[in-house]
């Protein structure tokens, strides 16, 4: 698999003109701030393909990327406060209709922030993946932020928290590529 050539299809406002599920499908959610895209970015070997802000909650829109074959799907960051009601509830009306769409959903990557305990957006997400029998890994971000033995403490926390198995999460790093070998092997998988 090689995703070193991704490049940006186009972003939605809206998932009624979504481009038609003619390929596998990855899909990123997650908190906004949680490091989303920092972790695409990352992941598709690019510098900014996704954009990378200091400000939480810029991402409002379904944006496309494809590599190698694989549509990449980054879903607007949920749970960001200083945006309006109203524009919240437009995020979280893309990321469902998105997942109400007859879509490909060979591997949804779910991003909770390592340093945390179980945020319930996070929980609600990870409960809608289950009960709608979607595969999906839980990539742990922001792995260098803390020590070994804090990272182990904190999966095990996470697992049960947010009821997933260990077997499901990865450790990840955009900062110093941990678990980015393992992530692209478990889309790989998926995909194939
Ligand atoms: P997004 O809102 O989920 O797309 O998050 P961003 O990718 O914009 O990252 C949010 C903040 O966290 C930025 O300041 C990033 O530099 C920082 N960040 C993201 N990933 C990592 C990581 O793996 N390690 C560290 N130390 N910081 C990170």
């Amino acid at each position: 698999l090689n995703l070193q050539n991704a490049r940006f299809i186009a972003s939605y406002g809206t998932v009624d003109g979504l481009p038609a599920p003619t390929t596998p499908e990855v899909a990123f959610v997650g908190r906004s701030n949680v490091g989303k895209s920092s972790l695409l970015n990352k992941l598709l070997g690019r510098k900014a393909l996704a954009k990378v802000s200091s400000q939480p909650g810029k991402t409002a829109n379904v944006n496309f990327f494809e590599a190698d074959g694989i549509s990449f799907v980054d879903l607007p960051g949920y749970g960001y406060a200083r945006v309006s009601m109203a524009e919240r509830q437009r995020w979280a009306n893309l990321i469902s209709g998105y997942f109400a769409q007859e879509r490909s959903f060979n591997l949804v990557i779910a991003l909770v922030d390592v340093r945390l305990e179980a945020q319930k957006l996070d929980q609600d997400m990870l409960a809608f993946l289950r009960e709608n029998n979607l595969p999906f890994v839980v990539a742990l971000t922001k792995a260098d932020k803390l020590s070994r033995p804090k990272q182990t403490r904190q999966v095990e926390l996470l697992s049960r928290q947010l009821e997933v198995l260990r077997e499901q999460m990865l450790l990840t790093s955009a900062q110093t590529g941990l678990g980015i070998d393992e992530l692209r092997r478990r889309i790989e998988k998926a995909c194939d």
